[in-house]
């Protein structure tokens, strides 16, 4: 399986992505986690990517793309993959298509979307910033996320809509309720 998990910030893409590695032994790739790594490294890579992070905006296409382009050659990768947090636009998820089929890859198998109202996720997002701290949880810097998100990413769900890979689960439950939903869509 080659899935991307698609919704807004604190949809529960992480948490879900989490429980699918157990699942189906294949790993998860997250750009948001794979970023704030390089941040706390302070590598290169990091510096160019902080401030877009801390405001709240996408960091440079380019940059993203390498971590992944990266991280899909390694050997676990190989026989499937969950993406999270990536792709974040549509241009993202063209250069993602080509290159799976540039390495030979099949292509994404499964678009699943968490579906979360914006209301929702303004809560959780805010109590995660009082237990996690996280530098990009705070409010304006959360309702910028949420606006990026619906001018960028929600247009992806057309874009996977058009190659027949949507499955939208109602991201509201439990995280076992919901983990249920999921593997119903997948089949199992
Ligand atoms: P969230 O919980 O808001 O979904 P993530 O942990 O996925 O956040 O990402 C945190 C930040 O990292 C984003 O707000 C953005 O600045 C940056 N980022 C993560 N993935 C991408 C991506 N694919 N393209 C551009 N920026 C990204």
């Amino acid at each position: 399986m080659r899935i991307v998990l698609l919704g807004a910030p604190g949809s529960g893409k992480g948490t879900q992505g989490e429980k699918l590695v157990a699942r189906y032994g294949i790993p998860k790739i997250s750009t948001g986690d794979a970023l704030r790594a390089a941040v706390a490294a302070g590598t290169t890579l990091g510096k160019q990517a902080k401030a877009a992070m801390d405001a709240g905006q996408l960091v440079d296409n380019s940059i993203v793309i390498g971590i992944v382009e990266e991280r899909l050659q390694q050997a676990d990768a190989l026989k499937g993959f969950i993406l999270d947090g990536f792709p974040r636009n549509t241009a993202q998820a063209e250069v993602l298509d080509g290159m799976l089929a540039k390495l030979g890859q099949p292509g994404i198998s499964h678009a699943v979307h968490l579906h979360v109202t914006d209301e929702e996720i303004v809560r959780r997002l805010l109590e995660r910033a009082k237990i996690e701290g996280r530098a990009d949880d705070r409010e304006d810097v959360i309702r910028k996320r949420i606006e990026v998100y619906n001018a960028e990413t929600s247009p992806l769900l057309a874009y996977y809509r058009a190659q027949n890979k949507v499955q939208t689960v109602e991201g509201v439950g439990s995280m076992d309720t919901i983990f249920e939903r999921i593997i119903g869509v997948l089949g199992g």
